[in-house]
């Protein structure tokens, strides 16, 4: 039994179209999120693997479930799409969780929608598995993501340049609006769906927001700086998003998309993975750029809801933005500070950061392992393969020790620091070796990932091979989606 409240599906229809997901030829399922279920309040626990292979691969509709395919558009690398939507995507509907936090059960791959174009509305074995991996990761190290509720074999190929095995994959989330839904009703010069979307994401995103001034313009706001926050934490575990078009943006400040996105192994803020960014727009170091990109393509939908003159709307969004990149530094700079161990702030701090980033990308140091092994010299012990020895290093490093100080115990300081710096990410090797074997019906490695990426800033003797950096002939060049 779930218990769904579909506040989606009652919006008007331009909003969404009804679909139903297509049966798949033999569901199996691969893995089954059993705490997140709990936490959703699904009562699904009686079920056997079968059951719950037919539920989470369409086969069989839950009750009270309202099958529906999003509409949305979209820039994609900057160029301007009308009509996107869920093509391979269909939501089922919301629940309310334990939390009374309303969330969304969707399923992707599970067949065609009026949104699909050319596309089968399938999704490879492969890009399921990468997300399952990724997001779950992304929640236990503490950042707003969408979660993996379950993860189905269909038992039928998909069609890509070869046929691969294909699945089903139970995406849940705060919602799936995006900017581009706020785009597709700007594009059609649709200001009341604007105001009804406006007013269902502060319903149920931004509450505190109903009562205030200028309510769209709090909005904006308010959406810009949860992208800011998101942003500064993806930068601050080495995160890239790979694909972050303005149809990937969650307006609950949520990760969303995990296509060709990647974690840096040695680190170069250009760094670059997907096999479709041929640009590098989407490099590591892009991304606060690009996000406030997002949010100006946002501030456009927004402003016949704004109040005032045309020119007093423009130059309040003009300051969103503006403030977009105060924020965002804000939060980089925090992050960043307790990436290094530091207490309160200094005007010296920002320096003292890039000169660390400085030295790590002159020596192609591994972007996690290098803060973790700042922590161990920060609890007095000496850090093996932080970095080749150098002048500098061993300059920067004295630099550092000063700005610690001594008030606080070295094993304190390594603690705290060992709270945001993770021992394990997924490491794209390891998700490709994953990938790899689960195609050959080997689920091992994937569930080993999956359940050591659970608690990511513990060092444990078992998962020690998993906290590696690949050697040079493992080295993941390219992601695809
Ligand atoms: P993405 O690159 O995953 O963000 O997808 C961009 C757009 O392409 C979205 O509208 C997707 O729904 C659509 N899309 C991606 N893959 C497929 C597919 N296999 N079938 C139908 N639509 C797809
Ligand atoms: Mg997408
Ligand atoms: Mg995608």
């Amino acid at each position: 039994m779930i218990a769904f409240d579909n506040s989606y599906a009652r919006l008007p229809s331009p909003f969404h179209a009804s679909v139903l997901p297509q049966p798949v030829a033999r569901p199996q399922l691969i893995r089954f999120n059993h705490a997140l279920a709990q936490d959703l309040g699904l009562d699904v626990e009686g079920q056997g693997d079968q059951a719950l292979a037919d539920m989470f691969s369409g086969n069989r509709i839950p009750q009270g479930a309202n099958p529906l395919a999003m509409a949305y558009a979209g820039h994609q690398f900057g160029n301007f799409v009308p009509q996107l939507g869920d093509g391979r995507a269909i939501l089922l509907g919301e629940v309310l969780d334990r939390h009374g936090r309303r969330r969304d059960i969707q399923l992707k791959g599970a067949g065609p929608t009026p949104f699909s174009r050319n596309g089968d509305g399938r999704a490879a074995l492969g890009p399921v598995i990468r997300e399952y991996v990724v997001s779950e990761a992304m929640h236990a190290l503490g950042l707003p993501t969408t979660r993996a509720l379950a993860a189905v074999a269909s038992g039928q190929p998909v069609r890509r340049e070869v046929a691969l095995p294909g699945a089903v994959l139970t995406r849940v989330a705060a919602s799936h609006i995006r900017v581009g839904t706020f785009q597709f009703f700007a594009a059609r010069e649709d200001v009341d769906s604007l105001k009804a979307l406006a007013d269902h994401v502060i319903d149920r995103h931004y509450p505190i927001l109903k009562d205030a001034d200028n309510r769209y313009l709090a909005l904006l706001h308010a959406i810009a700086e949860r992208q800011a926050s998101l942003i500064a934490r993806w930068l601050s575990i080495g995160f890239i998003h790979g694909v972050m078009n303005t149809d990937n943006v969650a307006v609950s400040g949520e990760t969303i998309d995990f296509g060709p996105c990647a974690f840096l192994d040695e680190y170069n803020p250009k760094k670059v993975f997907s096999s479709i960014d041929q640009r590098g727009r989407y490099a590591y170091a892009n991304q606060p750029g690009i996000g406030q990109w997002n949010m100006a393509r946002l501030a456009e939908c927004l402003l016949p809801l704004f109040d005032g003159d045309e020119e007093k709307t423009v130059e309040d969004a003009n300051a969103a933005l503006v403030r977009f990149g105060e924020v965002f530094q804000t939060y980089w700079l925090a992050a960043f500070r307790a990436k290094l161990g530091l207490a309160g702030t200094d005007e010296g701090d920002l320096a003292l950061i890039n000169d660390f980033l400085g030295l790590m990308a002159a020596h192609e140091a591994d972007f996690t392992l290098s803060f973790r092994r700042l922590g161990t010299i920060a609890g007095g012990r000496p850090a093996l393969d932080l970095m080749p020895e150098s002048e500098t290093l061993t300059a920067w490093l004295a630099r550092w020790r000063a700005r610690l100080g001594t008030d606080r115990p070295a094993d304190v300081i390594e603690a705290e620091m060992n709270t945001v710096n993770p021992a394990l990410i997924p490491r794209n090797h390891r998700i490709e070796e994953a990938i790899a074997s689960a195609v050959y019906g080997d689920y091992s490695l994937f569930e080993r990932l999956t359940e050591a990426l659970q608690r990511p800033y513990e060092e444990r003797a078992e998962a020690a091979d998993l906290m590696l950096p690949p050697s040079v002939e493992e080295r993941v060049a390219r992601t695809f989606c």
